[in-house]
């Protein structure tokens, strides 16, 4: 990220130091994110309804409510789900209260740490696709001044 020179940033104690990033920055910095694209799965015999998961989910896709009708459901979420085409995921009932978990997927933003901050692994990361950059697959065969030094190479480490 590129930043406001040193020397200008005791001109105003209010300068904002960070600049922030160019086009070109950005597209180099998102080559970095591995893209994990985490998938939670949740065991109801698990949870014991602590809140943890609810408090630290950044999205508040995440409710413990009594169960009831869809669209009654709906309503009562955290953040009240509004995209009727994406199905609310509704767990079994809950061992201490009998309440269900719900989970709006259209929200979710699979960050993770639901599973993360569960400290009965209730929620757990179920799968993750991890998209690793792989070299580009070689053109050319090595040159041969480059064949002769790996052999000689091989040939000093069998009379080490
Ligand atoms: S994966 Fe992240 S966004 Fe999705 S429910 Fe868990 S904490 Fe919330
Ligand atoms: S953090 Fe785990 S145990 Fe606590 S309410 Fe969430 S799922 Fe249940």
């Amino acid at each position: 990220m590129t930043h406001v020179e040193l020397t200008k940033r005791f001109e105003s104690l209010n300068l904002e130091v960070e600049l922030g990033f160019s086009a070109e920055q950005t597209a180099r910095e998102v080559q970095r994110c591995l893209n994990c694209d985490v998938q939670t799965a949740f065991s109801a015999p698990l949870c014991i309804e602590c809140d943890a998961c609810l408090d630290i989910c950044p999205v508040q896709c995440l409710t413990i409510t009594s169960n009831g009708d869809e669209a009654d459901l709906r309503e009562r979420l955290l953040a009240p789900a509004t995209n009727l085409a994406q199905d609310l995921f509704v767990s079994e009932r809950l061992p201490q209260t009998g309440r269900v978990m719900v989970k709006d997927e259209n929200v979710c933003v699979h960050c993770g740490l639901c599973a993360e901050r569960c400290p009965t692994a209730a929620w757990t990361w179920n799968c993750s696709t991890w998209q690793s950059p792989t070299p580009a697959p070689r053109t050319s065969s090595p040159s041969p001044s480059v064949l002769a030094e790996v052999a000689r190479d091989d040939d000093r480490q069998v009379s080490d």
